[in-house]
């Protein structure tokens, strides 16, 4: 369906939005009508460099070819049976994800919350089977993101925002500790503490990434202590830094992880793998979801997932990172440039990312604005150089012009 199919004009459909919609998200002024590669194409042909690409979803750009294929076929075959039957695409898609990055179960579930969720609830549930009653609270770090159900809103260590304001109260057993500071990590957990949970590089922290002491450091704390290790790899993960996930690239295993955005090349879903050790924590009845693995996202997982493995995209990754590092490095008003792969913040010496993101989308490039000062580059993971100097060209402009 797109503007044309409709009869309206852009300015109807807009009017609509205002007259249905809880509008959450301000949206950028144009109307996504198509997706091809690394652009969004608008109503009018205006075409637009993606380099939010749909929120860290469409790495390996947008409408790719074998993502749509597999949708399309699987469309025409089975559709939704639910968790009561056995469908190929879920348990093909489980075994490429688990050999792929070293873990031993998966649970399959619609998206990044619910994936965290999952691993929340895993979590406690493992503490309380083996240490007791009291054996269930989370350590997770200031400044992270989480999602926005209930729990994972109590796991988001962002109080005092937005995101939070006037949804509390929240479930108790989340503490908050300073992230890449192991000594605050290690003071906030306790007897009581069953886990600590934190994002390899924080998203919509800032994107900060983690020091390898750090991480290193906290599977030592949780061995210790024996507490689980639970990254969240809902923005990180699939190639965006460089390894399929950021923990292989770091060397510390995680007992429990999460993934979601880019695994589904735009279908929703999200899992959450563990070792072996968590694999009898859940049970028949422990936890279920209707659609989760539902046999067109997990039929169009598969394609994304095979085609970062088989097309080398965490590779791409590593090596556009850099050089689109490189290039940002020379932006006027730049205070850092930070990330892993193509997972990149640029902090500026003044509080522009708002101003930037939405006059560099009327120059044709799209970008997010995470903090005041910093915005986030996580542009589809096979974009060429010639995509990243035209980035720049555009942001150069923007920001020259702002300061
Ligand atoms: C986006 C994100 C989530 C939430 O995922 P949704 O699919 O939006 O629910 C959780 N954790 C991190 C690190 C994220 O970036």
């Amino acid at each position: 369906m797109n503007l044309k199919d409709t009869g309206k004009t852009k300015e109807e459909l807009k009017e609509l939005y205002n007259t249905y919609f809880y509008e959450t998200f301000k949206r950028f002024d144009f109307i996504a009508d198509k997706g091809e590669g690394s652009y969004i194409i608008a109503e009018d042909g205006k075409e637009y460099l993606d380099f939010m690409a749909g929120i860290a979803v469409n790495s390996t750009g947008h409408c790719n070819e074998r993502v749509a294929k597999a949708i399309a076929e699987q469309c025409q075959t089975m559709i939704h049976a639910s968790n009561y039957c056995y469908t190929v695409p879920q348990v093909m898609l489980a075994e490429l994800i688990c050999k792929n990055i070293g873990m031993e179960k998966i649970y399959f579930q619609n998206s990044g919350a619910e994936a965290n969720e999952a691993m929340i609830k895993l979590a406690r549930k493992y503490g309380k089977d083996n240490f007791g009653p009291n054996r269930y609270k989370i350590v997770t770090a200031s400044n992270s993101f989480h999602g926005r159900t209930l729990a994972t809103l109590a796991a988001t260590g962002q109080p005092g925002t937005a995101i939070q304001n006037n949804y509390d109260p929240f479930i108790p057993g989340f503490t908050y500790a300073e992230y890449n500071n192991l000594e605050s990590f290690a003071a906030a957990c306790d007897e009581d503490t069953i886990a600590v949970m934190v994002e390899p590089v924080q998203g919509e922290g800032g994107v900060i990434p983690a020091t390898k002491e750090f991480l290193q450091g906290l599977r030592k704390l949780c061995d210790e202590k024996n507490m689980l290790l639970l990254f969240d790899e809902v923005q990180t993960g699939w190639g965006r830094t460089g390894s399929l996930m950021a923990y292989m690239d770091f060397g510390v295993k995680p007992d429990c992880v999460s993934m979601a955005k880019a695994m589904g090349g735009g279908m929703p879903i999200g899992a959450m793998c563990t070792s072996s050790k968590l694999a009898l924590t859940f049970g028949p009845g422990a936890h279920g979801s209707t659609y989760a693995g539902n046999p067109v996202a997990c039929a169009a997982s598969y394609a994304q997932i095979s085609e970062i493995i088989e097309e080398n995209l965490s590779e791409n990754s590593l090596k556009m990172g850099e050089y689109l590092r490189g290039l940002l490095a020379k932006l006027p008003c730049v205070k850092e440039v930070r990330g892993k792969g193509l997972m990149i913040g640029v902090e500026f010496t003044k509080d522009i990312s708002n101003d930037v993101k939405y006059n560099a989308a009327d120059e044709g490039l799209l970008i997010t604005a995470v903090r005041p000062a910093v915005i986030r580059l996580v542009p589809p993971l096979n974009i060429t150089e010639s995509d990243c100097d035209k980035a720049f060209d555009i942001l150069n402009n923007v920001v020259t012009k702002l300061v």
